[in-house]
């Protein structure tokens, strides 16, 4: 345990929490002097019953914070599976294993772990002599429970540990398949350092009211940025909406998330055709073409970065001033996910969500649950945006002509041909069009000003422009 752990210690002590003396007895020879922060929070609500969802960093303390209250309200007289523990790896398995081995010494315990790549002897025999806590990997759980050497009829509690891993390796139907088979399940304990919206399908249909536990870091990142949400008309086409956003907030650069692989390419595709810098990444993309696209990212090359919620995790662009949500997630946590992407390494960030008015029912739950500020704003109408959208194109083009590119002196015969035509308008809207279309690398000389600023744009005194005035916050 690193300082910075011990420092989350918490103010009270495992007799305070409920925990069986028995238990704090072995608590104490394990060397943990006082509780963790994690272990303080879910152990009342655990040894009460409770369901929990809890949201916490591998290697915060979380194994004891499950172990030590179940081992408290285990029915010692009963020799049948009445805990089962999910774990993704049969390394894990066999560490959280260990653990009940070790706080449940001084008590009657029936444990065992059951795991592939061994054996079926030894975990038929604690079976069999009725263990009371199973800790195991999904497949081998179900293939016992197949044989019927497993009996999950009276399973009291589920634990799944590391939850957001297991369930996106792959193991859901699996999980499922568990799930259905504990007919008699009371409490359910999730453990995971991130929540995708898969688990919160699963906490919906099998967690009435669940105590949730929340000690990740990306909560304390979404306090130092700026949330903000433009109500938009849905009925006109959304990425319209977007152009009228993105001219309104003229951020350096930003990722902008989508909830479909499909809107990832169809939202990439308006924008480039509207001369910004655009690309797309989603799960359909060959690896190389998700590296290539990150790469020009990361290097700031490349202003937009339109993606699924594959970008939502893990992904570091330094500085990044921006997220959009061109959707609100299906899933609050997402959010948090998404906008943990910007306002990193202490700078401010900025989140916008482009919201529709069937969506506000999720914006208000979130600002509920995570106690944010969220300023609303109505997008500036898309004419007033095309308006800032192509002046600021003229003074590209320019800049680019003032740079010093010498244009041949046919091509002015030709433009003023083209000007004199009865057609013009077409004709130079169309030159416009086949010009903003060329993606950047392929030769287009307009690029998005600034894309090596490394800080958000100076944000504007009062809310964004709305028709000339100021915008309207709600
Ligand atoms: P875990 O998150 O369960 O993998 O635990 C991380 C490490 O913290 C393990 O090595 C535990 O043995 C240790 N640990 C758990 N609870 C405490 C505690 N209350 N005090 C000190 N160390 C602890």
């Amino acid at each position: 345990m690193t300082v910075d752990e011990r420092e989350k210690a918490a103010d009270t002590t495992f007799e305070e929490m409920g925990i069986d003396p028995q238990v704090v007895k072995a608590i104490q020879e394990a060397g943990y002097d006082k509780p963790l922060e994690v272990q303080a929070a879910c152990a009342p609500p655990a040894i009460d019953g409770r369901h929990l969802v809890v949201r916490s960093r591998t290697g915060s303390g979380k194994t004891a914070a499950f172990v030590a209250p179940l081992l408290t309200t285990l029915d010692y007289e009963r020799r049948e599976p009445q805990v089962l523990v999910l774990a993704p790896t049969r390394e894990l398995a066999l560490q959280v294993h260990d653990e009940w081995i070790k706080l449940g010494t001084y008590m009657d315990l029936h444990a065992t772990c059951i795991y592939g790549g061994t054996g079926y002897g030894l975990q038929l025999k604690h079976l069999e002599e009725g263990a009371q806590v199973v800790t195991g990997t999904p497949g081998r759980v179900l293939d016992h429970f197949g044989r019927r050497t497993l009996n999950l009829a009276n399973l009291d509690t589920l634990v799944l540990d590391e939850a957001d891993e297991m369930l996106s390796a792959g193991f859901f139907e699996d999980i499922q398949k568990v799930l259905s088979a504990c007919r008699n399940l009371k409490q359910v304990l999730l453990f995971s350092a991130t929540l995708p919206h898969n688990i919160a399908r699963l906490i919906s249909r099998f967690m009435a009211d669940p105590v949730q536990v929340d000690l990740s870091t990306d909560r304390v990142d979404v306090e130092r940025i700026d949330n903000v949400a433009y109500m938009i008309d849905t009925t006109v086409p959304r990425a319209r909406s977007l152009v009228s956003v993105l001219e309104a907030e003229d951020p350096a650069c930003a990722i902008i998330f989508c909830n479909t692989k499909v809107d990832t390419e169809m939202v990439t595709s308006y924008l480039r055709r509207r001369g910004y810098s655009a690309a797309h990444l989603n799960s359909d993309l060959p690896q190389h073409k998700r590296e290539e696209v990150m790469g020009r990212m990361k290097a700031g090359e490349q202003r937009f970065l339109v993606a699924t919620d594959i970008a939502a995790r893990g992904i570091d662009i330094s500085f990044l001033p921006c997220v959009i949500h061109y959707e609100f997630p299906h899933d609050v946590e997402l959010y948090i996910h998404r906008t943990g992407r910007t306002g990193r390494v202490d700078r401010k960030g900025r989140a916008v969500t482009l919201l529709g008015s069937s969506e506000l029912h999720g914006l208000q739950k979130l600002a509920y649950r995570y106690e944010l500020e969220i300023a609303r704003f109505e997008a500036p109408p898309y004419q007033e945006a095309m308006k800032m959208l192509s002046d600021r194109r003229i003074r590209q083009i320019k800049e680019l002509m003032e740079a010093g590119k010498v244009v041949p002196e046919e091509f002015k015969t030709i433009a003023r041909e083209i000007l004199s035509d009865a057609d013009a308008e077409s004709v130079v809207s169309f030159l416009v069009d086949e010009y903003m279309a060329k993606p950047p690398e392929e030769g287009s000389r307009i690029r998005d000003r600034d894309r090596d600023r490394d800080r958000p744009p100076p944000r504007r005194s009062g809310p964004p422009r709305r028709g000339g005035g100021g915008g309207r916050r709600r």
